[in-house]
């Protein structure tokens, strides 16, 4: 997924307005966080494996002065969960230095690594934000000439905040995949992938960062252009159904809402009798009120999550299951003799659901009842998400019945895609639904591998 921010302010601190605002994407990446900050002249990258609140201290964002910062939280797609690989990265080209924060994936990033690699460039990652990076600082031409240039040339999904020359630079796929939105803080400008982002360090939300558009701020202000045609949207729908925070809007919806919306239309597609709705936290949480709302029954908390398990956390060994989803959730003494709706946003991998089910069940549930608020996942995502092997999918190859019996509910029921649309408010036309319909907006890659471009180990 990963999170990208970016502010330019002669008067604020703006690393510091960096650090809170990567703070609210904390969401969308918790490997690693980077802030870098220029002052006009000097470029500082400051990058940390590891959440936001653990990457800076006070003393090392007080050394981060400047007028410019972009920001970046890390979920890798492309490349290994490690040092080298956080963001922002900078790369050193021909014609100038770009500092680059990227979310989404490139699907013809080998060809263009080739080109580039043919050319003598060196690329120090196994990135595919740095290819963005080495082909905007190879272009001798004018920044934004040489950004939309670089657009011409991409393929796949890029919501990038960058900093160039002193210059706070934005740029978002003419398919617009990943959410990027554009807000004012008095009268300085910010980015972030989210308007959550913009709320916490007080700025006003102005608009999204369009399909196929570049934005750039620099000491004249605000500046815009069409840089690639956008022909059809294609904002992805998972953002509203699990990745986006729920106060957040996200092509101008708020996410909360749409989740219940999810909720309530899956209580109508898939009833059942049954004395308690629970969510699975957080995030099934809110489509668990909207069943409840639409069917009456009632909703309360029954699983305690523990917040602090981050995906850099030392997972328990393979024989340890018991303590591995035990590490995430408690149940409490509710759910005993209950006919429970267990409701949760997706089905992705399979196997924590089953495990959640079975820790239901040990608890005294009486039956549990799994609805889920999105249509099955049965093809991989190319485009930012990291579930990119089929074989991966629990829904893939499975029907309904067939996934009843794997996670073990008692009934297992999914929202219907026209369901989940309609919950979205927004038209068909402009969202991707590739990994529940197959029906991608681009061509895709036949297999991605996501370590394709990291040295074999010695
Ligand atoms: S394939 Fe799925 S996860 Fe990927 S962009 Fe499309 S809707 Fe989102």
């Amino acid at each position: 997924m990963c999170g990208v921010f970016g502010i330019r302010s002669e008067e604020r601190d703006v690393s510091r307005l960096a650090y809170f605002g990567l703070f609210a994407l904390q969401h969308r990446g918790q490997e690693a966080a980077g802030i870098a900050v220029s002052d006009g002249g000097r470029l500082t990258v400051l990058r940390e494996i590891g959440l936001v609140a653990h990457a800076f201290d006070e003393q090392q964002l007080q050394a981060l002065p400047g007028e410019v910062a972009i920001g970046h939280t890390r979920y890798s797609t492309t490349g290994a969960n490690k040092w080298a690989n956080a963001q922002p990265l900078i790369h050193h080209g021909r014609a100038r230095t770009v500092a680059l924060g990227h979310n989404g994936n490139l699907v013809n990033v080998e060809e263009l690594r080739d080109e580039l690699i043919g050319d003598g460039v060196k690329l120090a990652s196994g990135l595919d934000s740095e290819v963005i990076a080495a082909l905007i600082a190879r272009d001798p031409a004018p920044l934004a000439d040489a950004v939309a240039a670089t657009m011409a040339r991409l393929e796949g999904a890029y919501s990038v905040t960058a900093l160039v020359d002193g210059t706070l630079v934005a740029f978002r796929d003419p398919f617009g995949f990943r959410p990027l939105t554009l807000g004012q803080l008095g009268e300085d400008w910010v980015i972030a992938s989210e308007t959550c982002a913009l709320d916490l360090v007080g700025a006003d939300v102005v608009r999204d960062v369009q399909p196929g558009e570049v934005v750039w701020v620099d000491e004249e202000g605000l500046h815009a252009a069409q840089a690639v045609p956008s022909g059809r949207n294609a904002l992805c729908i998972f953002e509203h159904v699990y990745f986006a925070r729920p106060d957040s809007r996200v092509g101008g919806v708020e996410v909360h809402g749409a989740r219940v919306r999810m909720g309530e239309r899956l209580a109508e597609e898939a009833p059942v009798e049954a004395d308690l709705v629970i969510g699975i936290p957080d995030s099934g949480t809110p489509a668990a009120i909207g069943f409840s709302k639409a069917s009456g029954i009632p909703f309360n908390e029954a699983l305690i999550k523990n917040r602090y398990v981050a995906r850099t956390f030392i997972q328990p060994e393979q024989g340890m299951r018991e303590q591995g989803i035990r590490m995430k959730f408690n149940p409490l003494d509710e759910v005993e003799g209950k006919r429970i709706v267990a409701v949760d946003d997706s089905i992705v991998r399979g196997n924590t659901m089953r495990q959640l089910v079975q820790m239901l069940l040990d608890a005294g549930a009486a039956e549990v009842h799994v609805r889920i608020s999105s249509p099955p996942v049965v093809s991989p995502c190319f485009y930012g998400i990291d579930m990119a092997d089929e074989d991966e999918l629990a829904a893939a190859h499975r029907s309904v019945e067939e996934m009843r019996a794997h996670v073990g509910a008692t009934s297992l029921h999914y929202l219907s895609v026209d369901g989940m649309q309609a919950a979205t408010t927004l038209p068909e036309d402009s969202v991707c639904r590739a990994c529940f319909t197959r029906n991608y907006p681009t061509s895709v890659p036949p297999k991605v591998e996501k370590l394709r471009f990291e040295p074999a180990p010695a």
